[in-house]
């Protein structure tokens, strides 16, 4: 991925985040304390103000600062969560990667998630969009079908019961409400696979 290309999918993503701030508060409000908008725009934000630098690296090592800045900067419970997803996707990523290295890296990096987070799918958490976008990336879907997906997988999370993370404390009331970070995460899919696609 040439650096130029990693600057825009950058701004593409802040601008994605910064879209639907409102849209993932408010979920995040309805089996949450409502941070999750201010937490991941803020983030993006701050990843955007360094999208130049970042760009000049390495894939690997521009991931790694994604990460490292992500950490630093949401905050919450899914900060150290999409950091370690980004950090572990730049240990795991050739400078180059095609399309097997990518679903491979992608692979241990949603590893990394769940034992950070001490979770697993149907937890009703970012996993349960991250785990069927890869699968749909190792069944050879193509990108507008893998964007569906994870879409499709946000909203599968409604009826499911939150077991990790805050909404996890309402037990049963947390039935009926779209996971915050499920929904952000198949938003930033839409945004890199709709990005990607887009270039030459
Ligand atoms: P906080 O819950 O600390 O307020 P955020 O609101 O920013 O943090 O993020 C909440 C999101 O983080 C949840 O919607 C869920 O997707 C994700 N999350 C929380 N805990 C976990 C966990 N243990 N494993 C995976 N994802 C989690
Ligand atoms: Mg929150």
């Amino acid at each position: 991925m040439a650096a130029m290309n990693l600057a825009r999918l950058i701004a593409a993503a802040a601008d994605t985040i910064a879209a639907h701030a409102e849209e993932l508060t408010a979920l995040d409000q309805a089996i949450g304390d409502g941070d999750h908008g201010l937490n991941m725009k803020r983030g993006f934000e701050a990843v955007r103000a360094e999208a130049e630098a970042f760009s000049a690296k390495p894939l690997p090592d521009a991931l790694k600062a994604i990460g490292t800045k992500l950490v630093m900067t949401v905050g919450g419970a899914s900060g150290p969560l999409f950091g370690t997803l980004f950090l572990a996707l730049g240990k795991e990523i050739s400078a180059v990667p095609d399309r097997t290295n990518l679903t491979a890296a992608f692979g241990k990096a949603i590893e990394a998630v769940a034992a950070r987070g001490k979770s697993q799918i149907g937890q009703k958490t970012m996993l349960d969009v991250l785990q069927p976008v890869h699968d749909a990336l190792t069944g050879g879907k193509t990108a507008p079908e893998i964007a569906d997906f994870a879409d499709a997988a946000a909203e599968a999370t409604v009826p499911m019961k939150a077991l990790r993370g805050r909404a996890s404390f309402l037990g049963d009331r947390s039935i009926g409400h779209m996971d915050a970070g499920a929904r952000s995460t198949a938003l930033l899919v839409r945004t890199i696979v709709e990005t990607l696609e887009g270039q030459p």
